[in-house]
Parts: C-alpha cells; structure tokens; sequence
C-alpha cells in the first residue's frame, strides 16, 4: 500500500499542465480529486514518474449556466453536482445520480472530469452525459476540441483523450421545456459502483414521446446510447406494452460483461428491469 516514488508539481492554468504532458508523454499522469488515482498509486497499479495536481486549475472549475448551453467544468466535485440549485433546477438528474454516487467522503473530493477521463465502466456520469446529449470539450496544445459524449467513450478505461489532452468541461445543450429525468441504478454492495445504472430523458407531448435519450453504464465495456430503445419510443405513448418493448430492446441489444457478481444473463435482465422502473417513473 505504498506507492513507487514520483515527483510531484500543481499547476495553476490548464497550460501549464499541458505542457508538463507534452514534456513528460509516457510517465505522467493528472491528478484531480485522486479517489480514483491514489489508491491506483499506493496498489502500483499506476506508477507515473510524475503527478501533475490540477486541482488549483480556477478555469475548469464550476458551474455555468448559459443562454442555450449549461457548461460544467472538469474539477466540479459530485457533491457540487448533487447540491448546485441552478444546475437541477434545469436537470434534476444531477441530484439524483448525484445522491447515489459512492459515499459522502468520495463526492466531496471526485470530480466529473476525473471520473469521465477515467472511464470506468461501471462510473454513474458517464450514462447521464449520453443522456443529456452533453459534449466533451477537451484542451490541448492545438486548442480546445469538442468530442459528444456518445463518441467519448472508446473501451474500458480508454477515452478519445489524447495523452497530452485535458478534459476541461462538459456543454450540455439546454432542453427543451418539458424534458423529464431519471437515473436508476443498481449498485454494487461492496464498492457502490453501478452493476448497471440507466439514465435517461423523455419528453412527452399530450402523452406521447417527442424525444427519449437513455444512457446505459455498468452493462458493457464502456457507457453507450441506448438507441434502437429510444427510437422505439419516439412517437409513441408510455404504456405498459410500449415500456415493456423498449426494456426488451435496450435487453437485446446490450452484449453484457460478465463477472463473479454478476453473470451477463443477470445483467442483461437487470438493463431491462432497470429501464422499465426508470421509464415508469416518467410515465
Ligand atoms: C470507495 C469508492 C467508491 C466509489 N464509488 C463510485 C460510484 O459509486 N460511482 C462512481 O461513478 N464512481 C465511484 N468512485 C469513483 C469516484 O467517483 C472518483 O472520484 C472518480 O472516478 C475519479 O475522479 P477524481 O476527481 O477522484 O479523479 P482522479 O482520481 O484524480 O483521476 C482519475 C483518472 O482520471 C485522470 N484525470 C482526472 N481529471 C482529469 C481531467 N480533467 N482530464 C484528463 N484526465 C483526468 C487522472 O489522471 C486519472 O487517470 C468511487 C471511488 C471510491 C474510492
């Protein structure tokens, strides 16, 4: 539970980390609220030569909520994320995948950055942002790109970042009146991590579906669109019938992990017993 000697600097601006990445490509790593890192460090699952601490970085730090988009900087901590007025005036999701989110210790430190670079693909954010349709905005030596969080997610704890790349934000573009949320999960007993946890936003018009965006994590490799689901739904009612199908579909086009916890069949009948609970919700 020691980890192997690094050396250690704290940035103060997004480019001077990038340039401590440029000049260190192999052996440094980024460190944000490290409840993730450090207990990669001290099990030598992770051994850079360098720690790179961002957690003094003013620019990527916050909540903004703008004419069309809503921005959420890298170092917002979950906790922030649960308790930001604002933010869940507009998406209550926050709050609710917020609240569900490991334990007190882990949001008050955790940061959505940290967590979407990492990619772990049982992370509850990562289903929210394929949900809300958010985009990824990343800071590199070239300038900022944007990547859509559908396109992020590459394999499990592989991301579209570049090793000299920063995430810096999430844009979320603003809904449409009448957009509903919810995020239903069901969590490891041991690390409270999502075994699958379902996001999703459903707008409906004199009951019926406008548009429905479902993000699924835990399930697979990495976080993904539920989309033939979500097409099923649109323009359709929420029955009972109309539910049951879409938990079907989001079932049968899942290809589910396997592990001693939670062998693919029990995870495949979870995705549907977790989307129909979500979708009733909403009903
Ligand atoms: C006991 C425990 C329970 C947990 N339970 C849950 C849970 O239920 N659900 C859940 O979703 N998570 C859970 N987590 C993970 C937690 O949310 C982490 O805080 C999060 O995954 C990582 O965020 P961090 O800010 O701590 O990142 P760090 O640990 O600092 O970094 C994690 C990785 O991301 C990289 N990184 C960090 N920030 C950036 C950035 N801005 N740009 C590029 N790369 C970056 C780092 O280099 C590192 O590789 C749990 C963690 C613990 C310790």
């Amino acid at each position: 539970m020691i980890p192997a000697a690094f050396d250690y600097v704290r940035v103060s601006s997004l480019s001077q980390a990038i340039e401590f990445l440029r000049d260190n490509p192999d052996g440094a790593k980024l460190l944000a609220g490290g409840h993730t890192l450090l207990p990669a460090l001290k099990l030598r699952l992770a051994s850079p030569e360098l720690l790179i601490d961002i957690g003094s970085v003013a620019e990527i730090k916050g909540i903004e909520i703008g004419e069309t988009h809503v921005k959420i900087g890298a170092l917002t901590t979950h906790s922030e994320l649960a308790a930001s007025e604002p933010l869940n005036e507009i998406f209550p999701i926050f709050r609710e995948t917020g609240s569900v989110l490991a334990d007190p210790q882990v949001r008050n430190r955790g940061t959505i950055g940290g967590s979407l670079a990492n990619a772990d693909p049982a992370a509850d954010w990562p289903a929210v942002v394929l949900a809300l349709r958010a985009k990824i905005q990343i800071a590199g030596a070239t300038g900022p790109r944007f990547v859509p969080a559908e396109e992020f997610f590459l394999d499990i704890f592989s991301t579209a970042l570049e090793p000299d790349e920063i995430l810096a934000s999430i844009q979320i573009p603003k809904p449409k009146a009448g957009t509903r949320y919810a995020y239903r999960k069901i969590r490891h007993p041991a690390s409270g991590f999502a075994v699958v946890g379902i996001a999703i936003a459903v707008r409906t018009s004199d009951g019926v579906v406008d548009e429905a965006s479902i993000g699924v994590t835990g399930a697979t490799n990495h976080a993904f669109v539920g989309k033939e689901a979500s097409e099923f739904l649109t323009g359709k009612v929420l029955s009972q019938d109309n539910i049951d199908e879409a938990a079907r579909i989001l079932g049968e086009n899942t290809e589910c992990l396997s592990d001693r916890y939670a062998p693919a069949e029990y995870r495949a009948n979870l995705v549907r017993v977790e989307l129909r609970r979500a979708l009733l919700e909403l009903s």
